[in-house]
């Protein structure tokens, strides 16, 4: 298999890596101030402690503080709440992320209407999805930015390109769907009932660009891609202890002009987004402190 095809993710987050490390360095030795970002982990999924290692790690290399409120799995509603306000109010802290899976009991999107939107580094907030709609600037979702910034890299013209998005969840399929919309392509959302209707197939088969944020690996068959789409591939599935998408890479490849790695497409490039967002945030908190 040449490469030529693969829309890889990591020389992107590079960039992003490296223009987030300057402007810390640069507001370390003129204001004295460092970035922090809190993540906060309910109970001790092993997945989600992977992620948290790999924040941590890339917030190091940035020069960014990290941190970590580790909350027992049978934390309640209220304790939850509690933690987040304390956050909140605390001045040292610059961005909190809400790190899932959350335990049964407790529902994420209630959870997050509590973070401060300023604070918001995933973008999960209303007010921040809001923002999203309306087209103007804000914290928005890293995922959904990575596809954008990946789409980017090629100088394609996205007006009136047939975007397909497979996923609909809060965090990737409709916050994009809405960035493709801002971009004027002519945009389908499907999800699980359009599968459940056999319609899969022909949406997927019309898209000139293709997103898959399922969850399932193989849901995406490679002889339904049109010839030459780009196919971006936002799943994360662990098959055999490997980690692989949603799409049939192999026969899909053969089709596509572009094709992103699973791993090693949008992943990196979303971490990077979200120490982006975290500067962000800490610049504009800092602002207002003044
Ligand atoms: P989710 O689990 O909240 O939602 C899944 C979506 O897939 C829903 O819209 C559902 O209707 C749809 N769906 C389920 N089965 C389907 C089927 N058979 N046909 C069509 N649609 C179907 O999704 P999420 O949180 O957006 O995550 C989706 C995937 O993306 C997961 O694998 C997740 O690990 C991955 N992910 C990756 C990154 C990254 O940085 N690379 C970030 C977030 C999520």
């Amino acid at each position: 298999m040449d490469r030529e095809k693969l829309l890889e993710g990591k020389a992107i987050a590079a960039r992003i890596n490296q223009i987030v490390k300057n402007e810390v360095l640069e507001l370390k030795k003129t204001y004295f101030f460092e970035p922090v970002l809190c993540a906060i982990q309910v109970g001790d999924d092993k997945e989600s402690s992977l992620y948290l290692d790999f924040q941590q790690k890339i917030a190091r290399k940035l020069a960014i503080g990290y941190k970590v409120r580790k909350l027992a799995a049978d934390t309640d509603r209220d304790g939850l709440i509690a933690v987040i306000e304390e956050l909140n109010r605390d001045s040292s802290i610059n961005g909190i992320i809400l790190q899932l899976p959350l335990p049964g009991h407790l529902k994420a999107n209630d959870i997050r209407n509590c973070i401060d939107p300023r604070k918001d580094v995933e973008g999960v907030h209303p007010e921040n999805l809001g923002k999203i709609i309306l087209n103007e600037k804000g914290l928005a979702p890293c995922t959904a930015c990575a596809v954008m910034e990946l789409l980017s890299t090629l100088n394609i013209d996205l007006y009136g390109k047939e975007a397909v998005i497979v996923g609909h969840s809060e965090i990737v399929g409709k916050p994009l769907a809405a960035m493709m919309l801002n971009a004027f392509c002519t945009t389908t959302i499907c999800h699980i009932a359009t599968s459940e209707r056999g319609l899969l197939a022909e949406h997927v088969k019309r898209a000139e660009i293709l997103v898959v944020a399922v969850g399932k690996p193989g849901v995406v068959k490679g002889e339904w891609i049109k010839k030459d789409a780009i196919v971006v591939d936002v799943g994360i599935n662990y098959v055999d202890e490997k980690i692989v998408g949603d799409v049939e890479f192999e026969k899909a490849y053969e089709k596509a002009s572009y094709i992103t790695p699973v791993p090693g497409g949008v992943g990196p490039i979303t971490v990077a987004l979200l120490m982006r967002n975290l500067l962000k945030a800490a610049k504009e908190q800092k602002q207002e402190d003044k």
